[in-house]
């Protein structure tokens, strides 16, 4: 049991996300953040299966073949994907899986989230470079909606390519503000509305911009 260990662990974690929020303007979201894992059923098993370098979650995976801890975690944070699956009723699967759209915010806390942890887990080795790589580690089997994976993907992307300072500068400014009929900002909740030549534009754009994505990829 290193409950003091796993405690100090939780509460840096928290550190690190509160201030990344406060740079994005997301205060309420800054100060809960994760508050769910100093509860008994999330903070005693972190602690039983404390190692460190990664997520007691997978040791405890090992251990029992799930992990308790996450069950209850990803219920009660909406900064997780995991948190907005509901389930289908019609085709391709009925009563499978269905991702639904993450609002903004959360999708901003979760940027947040995912750079904390690669920060806490890779210490000095950790670059801007990190949370992109981690998720493609993982990229494939993530069941996410399209509108959450491409703003994920837009924003990991940018924050290897230009940085901190500019990522949350643009999340801020532009993102959380609703200043985006600018492209590359495209909403696919528009899609609903119909089908004028505006949104006819913007898909093609995103279109011929993924092709060229998956030309660069391939190399
Ligand atoms: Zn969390």
């Amino acid at each position: 049991m290193r409950a003091w260990a796993h405690f100090k662990t939780i509460t840096h974690h928290r550190k690190l996300v509160r201030e990344g929020c406060f740079r994005v303007g997301l205060y309420r979201q800054g100060l809960t953040h994760d508050l769910s894992k100093y509860f008994p059923s999330e903070f005693l098993i972190g602690a039983k299966y404390f190692q460190g370098t990664r997520s007691p979650n997978n040791a405890e995976r090992e251990d029992i073949g799930y992990s308790s801890a996450w069950l209850h975690h990803k219920g009660r944070n909406k900064h997780h994907y995991e948190y907005w699956i509901d389930y289908s009723l019609h085709a391709p699967e009925p009563g499978g899986m269905l991702p639904c759209p993450m609002p903004d915010r959360y999708i901003a806390e979760m940027i947040m989230d995912r750079i904390a942890a690669c920060k806490t887990y890779q210490g000095d080795t950790y670059t801007d470079k990190s949370p992109w790589e981690y998720y493609l580690e993982g990229k494939d089997p993530a069941p996410l909606h399209p509108y959450t994976r491409k703003n994920l993907e837009f924003f990991l992307r940018m924050l290897a390519e230009k940085g901190e300072e500019e990522t949350f500068d643009y999340i801020k400014n532009v993102f959380l503000k609703k200043e985006r009929k600018l492209l590359p900002h495209f909403d696919f909740r528009k899609r609903k509305k119909g089908f004028g030549r505006k949104n006819f534009k913007l898909r093609k754009y995103i279109e011929i911009s993924e092709r060229k994505d998956k030309k660069i990829d391939r190399r």
